[in-house]
């Protein structure tokens, strides 16, 4: 009868559950124990500056190897997001990239390059953070100045103790950035009062239809009344580009100006806006 089916359903929905939670732990168990053996990479991705063509920066990118495959973010991210994992694979990335950062530094001798490292909202409002942080910096003697933390705005957003821990940040000189920007819910109006530097205008506004242009315009000209740096996410065409110019949008990232890459296959840059791609059959978009 009806009943019986309806508990058959229940089992079955119980036995999926199980194995979701199961593969669940057993991600979350294998990701720490990554964490823990180094296993994890990262990939730097370039942030070119528009008017010169060179680029200024990357920001740096977590992939995980398992199983013969390479994971890209999504695929782990959101479930370290969950627990404090996150904080762990935040301070892992943060590590590596400064390491990176100071090797790029003693090539070009020279301490302009800035890194963008992306912080979790769970990460940003933990106590040690500040520390953290600080010590990274510290350990792989780089300039602080070089350094950006990218958050979301909803990690922002009505956190006092996440706008306390950046305040600080800033007052060693590290720059914040907002990114993903125009996807969540803060108003124009609160970013006034946020402890940041830099908008990443999320590539929603890239990929223009219809009246976009003026609201990528607009955001441009609202970041620049604030005194903010603006970068823009996702380029990757020409007429996208043509357009960033044209609207006066300092800087970008995306494919047509660089795909994140394994550090191998980036030569160190030698002086600024110089960085150039080594490995054969890339685009020299680094020769600005
Ligand atoms: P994000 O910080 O907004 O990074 C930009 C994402 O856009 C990257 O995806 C990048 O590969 C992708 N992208 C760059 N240019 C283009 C383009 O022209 N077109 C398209 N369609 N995509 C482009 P990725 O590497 O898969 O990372 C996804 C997200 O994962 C990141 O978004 C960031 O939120 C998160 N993430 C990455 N690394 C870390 C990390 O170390 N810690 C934390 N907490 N989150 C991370
Ligand atoms: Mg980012
Ligand atoms: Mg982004
Ligand atoms: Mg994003």
């Amino acid at each position: 009868g009806a009943k019986r089916s309806g508990r058959g359903r229940v089992k079955v929905f119980d036995a999926e559950m199980r194995r979701e939670l199961h593969a669940r732990t057993e991600l979350e168990r294998d990701l720490s124990r990554a964490i823990e053996r180094n296993q994890l990479i990262v990939h730097y991705q370039p942030i070119v500056h528009l008017a010169s063509g060179g680029v200024q920066g990357f920001e740096a990118l977590v992939r995980w190897p398992r199983d013969g495959r390479l994971l890209p973010p999504s695929a782990f991210v959101p479930i370290a997001e969950e627990s404090e994992l996150v904080c762990d694979l935040d301070a892992w990335v943060l590590r590596q990239a400064t390491r990176q950062l100071a090797h790029w530094n003693e090539r070009s001798g020279s301490r302009w390059l800035s890194m963008a490292v992306n912080v979790s909202g769970r990460h940003i409002v933990r106590p040690r953070v500040v520390a953290e942080v600080r010590e990274a910096v510290a350990a792989a003697g780089v300039d602080p100045a070089q350094l950006v933390l990218e958050i979301t705005e909803t990690a922002l957003v009505d956190d006092s103790i996440a706008v306390k821990h950046l305040d600080e940040l800033r007052h060693d000189g590290i720059a914040i950035g907002i990114d993903d920007f125009g996807t969540g819910y803060s108003s124009i109006a609160r970013l006034e009062d946020l402890p940041i530097d830099i908008l990443k205008i999320d590539r929603r506004f890239t990929h223009t239809t219809g009246s976009s242009p003026r609201l990528l315009r607009m955001i441009v000209e609202t970041g620049h009344a604030l005194g903010l740096r603006l970068i823009v996410e996702g380029v990757e065409t020409e007429d996208q580009l043509a357009l960033l110019r044209s609207i006066g949008c300092e800087s970008a990232q995306g494919y047509l100006l660089g795909r994140p890459l394994d550090p191998d296959a980036i030569a160190a840059p030698q002086q600024r806006g110089a960085p150039r791609l080594v490995r054969a059959g890339m685009r020299q978009e680094f020769s600005g």
